[in-house]
């Protein structure tokens, strides 16, 4: 793992993933960086692995008992983590067996949310010189690296952004798995943290963290955009304005006497142009969205989003937190938003945001999250849920995702397990599929998809070898997904193989559950495989085989084949579809 034999900290990453912190590969989070900043600052010499490359480094050697290692830092921050395509957090688990393998007294930090809350459950793993951190890790660990010893500690402002610009050049990018070669780029997605709070803090929503963080801090437009380019310098391309609870209140005015304080569209305008202003930025994507904030202030809240629909990539998405539509939940609960204030942020935003841009997809659409668990909740609840949806959707909204998440156990109450499945149930069935052959249309193109995993929905670390990569596997029979880059990317299937780690652009051929089937646009008539011909509509396995035979036959004769010449000696049908996909190229 380590070539040198010099002495070096070791940065593990365990991947963060919160709402408004996405860390989980592609994305690379920000607290690790911050902590790898902190390293770069104090010129000491460290390496930065991903938990991925940890549990495939362990089949090969026992990679902690080196005796030149100084120390380890470890970021765990999905408390309960879900299901990835990617990678996946370390778990609870996974850092006990970790920490017992740690050479004898080394100074050991674990920090982020999943160390907060499994800390809170009681989990304290034994061993000398472990500190698990409950406030900044990579201010904790500038002390300890000061003063020699262990205290919780928090960052001050200057040192947010010198760790934030460190961090943007440090091995946490340049080490990192998915950023790939300048002649192969990979898909890594760099989240950066625009603020830190939320608006509500004198009184959030009952069950949210982020209000005890207090008023919220900013960081200038200047200051993200320094970080930004120093990213870019160090080959990023695609970045996600994280950390925000509300992309309408960064530097909103009124923070600390308003119940709604007034949305500023200058600062927001200001870091997004002058984010784009450097042509190496490809996608840009942001956070989540307020609804009641926006809908008290539709004015302003108007100017933010036309500025959010010129500057995003298309695709984007504002996650909107309602939680419930029942009045008694949200009294009770004290939550953000109403149905009322829901519905004219969601009409605000269709009016700008639907219309579709280059990469095929509309181009700033809302997420809705609804919470079952939460104090006051009854049976009617759910119906009051779905009486909502039914009203957005005959109105013709548009919604790109709907969250439904389950709370269980203190300060919250029993779901009503049958009533809750059969929301979800009536949710997916009735709002989510016909939403999803709305957005995605049969026959639209969409561009750039970045193809992940072969016969799964999990990548794994064969997946990275020429068995998957090499371009001769193009056309082989099996399954490949990938995604298009940005939050909240639909997961494509193609019915046959595509090389690992490339991007195509595609044509929509159907709709699952929750994921959309396709087959490229370009597939070359001279030698497309049997696979590729049958994922093309209008062309089932007889004709596909037929194409497949006469094209073998007219080629013992000549040199090439054209669309025209073979379909018409396969006496098959000649569609538009089929032409969308199909191309001619001279052989070689
Ligand atoms: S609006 Fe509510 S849920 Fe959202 S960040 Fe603020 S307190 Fe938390």
């Amino acid at each position: 793992m380590v070539e040198s034999n010099d002495p070096y900290w070791l940065v593990l990453d365990g991947y963060e993933d919160e709402p408004a912190a996405f860390g989980v590969p592609p994305y690379v989070g920000f607290h690790i960086r911050y902590v790898c900043g902190v390293l770069e600052q104090h010129q000491i010499n460290y390496e930065y692995i991903t938990i991925d490359q940890w549990r495939q480094s362990l089949d090969k050697m026992d990679v902690l008992s080196e005796s030149n290692l100084l120390g380890v830092i470890c970021i765990a921050g999905a408390v309960v983590p879900g299901r990835y395509l990617r990678g996946t957090p370390i778990s609870q688990r996974e850092s006990t067996e970790f920490i017992r393998q740690l050479p004898h007294g080394i100074p050991a930090l674990f920090g982020g949310w999943a160390v907060r809350g499994w800390k809170q459950q009681g989990w304290l793993p034994l061993r000398s010189n472990l500190f698990l951190a409950v406030q900044d890790t990579d201010a904790t660990l500038n002390t300890f690296l000061e003063t020699g010893k262990w205290k919780h500690t928090r960052r001050t402002a200057d040192e947010w952004t010198k760790w934030a610009h460190h961090g943007a050049q440090s091995k946490a990018i340049t080490q990192h798995p998915d950023l790939g070669t300048p002649e192969k780029k990979g898909p890594l997605t760099y989240e950066v943290e625009v603020y830190q709070g939320c608006v509500r803090y004198k009184q959030g929503c009952k069950f949210c963290i982020e209000p005890k963080k207090g008023v919220p801090i900013w960081r200038t437009p200047e200051d993200i955009i320094g970080e930004v380019k120093l990213a870019l310098d160090s080959g990023v391309q695609h970045v996600r304005l994280g950390g925000m609870t509300d992309t309408y209140t960064y530097m909103a005015e009124g923070v600390k006497e308003l119940e709604y304080p007034v949305p500023n569209p200058e600062p927001i305008a200001a870091l997004l142009h002058g984010l784009r202003e450097d042509e190496r930025l490809n996608i840009l994507h942001t956070d989540n969205g307020n609804p009641s904030i926006i809908a008290e202030n539709i004015e302003p809240s108007e100017e933010i989003t036309k500025t959010l629909v010129e500057t995003l990539s298309d695709g984007a998405v504002l996650s909107f937190g309602l939680e419930s539509a029942d009045p008694s939940v949200h009294e009770a609960n004290w939550l953000n938003c109403d149905p009322r204030q829901l519905k004219s942020a969601i009409q605000l935003i269709n009016k700008y945001g639907k219309e579709r841009g280059a990469r095929g997809l509309p181009k700033l659409l809302p997420g809705l999250n609804f919470i079952a668990g939460l104090n006051g909740e009854s049976r009617e609840s759910y119906s009051m849920n779905m009486d909502l949806l039914t009203d957005l959707r005959s109105e013709g909204l548009l919604l790109r995702r709907i969250n439904i998440r389950q709370v269980e156990g203190e300060g919250f109450q029993e779901i009503p397990h049958d009533t809750f499945h059969e929301f979800k149930a009536q949710v997916r069935e009735t709002i989510d599929r016909p939403l999803l052959k709305e957005l995605f249309p049969l026959g639209q193109r969409l561009s750039e998809v970045h193809w992940e995993t072969h016969d799964g929905r999990t990548r794994l670390p064969i997946h990275q070898t020429s068995t998957h990569t090499d371009k001769s596997v193009h056309g082989n029979s099996g399954l490949t997904f990938g995604r298009q880059i940005g939050a909240y990317p639909i997961l494509i299937g193609v019915p046959y193989h595509i090389p690992l780690d490339t991007s195509s652009d595609i044509l929509v051929t159907g709709h699952g559950a929750r994921s959309i089937t396709g087959v490229e646009i370009g597939l070359d008539i001279q030698n497309a495989s049997q696979k590729q011909f049958e994922a093309i509509p209008g062309i089932g396995k007889k004709t596909a085989w037929n194409l497949i035979s006469t094209r073998a036959k007219l080629l013992r004769k000549q040199n090439d084949v054209s669309l025209e010449e073979l379909f018409k000696a396969a006496n098959a049908e000649l569609t538009e579809a089929i032409k969308d996909v199909l191309c001619y190229s001279e052989p070689q």
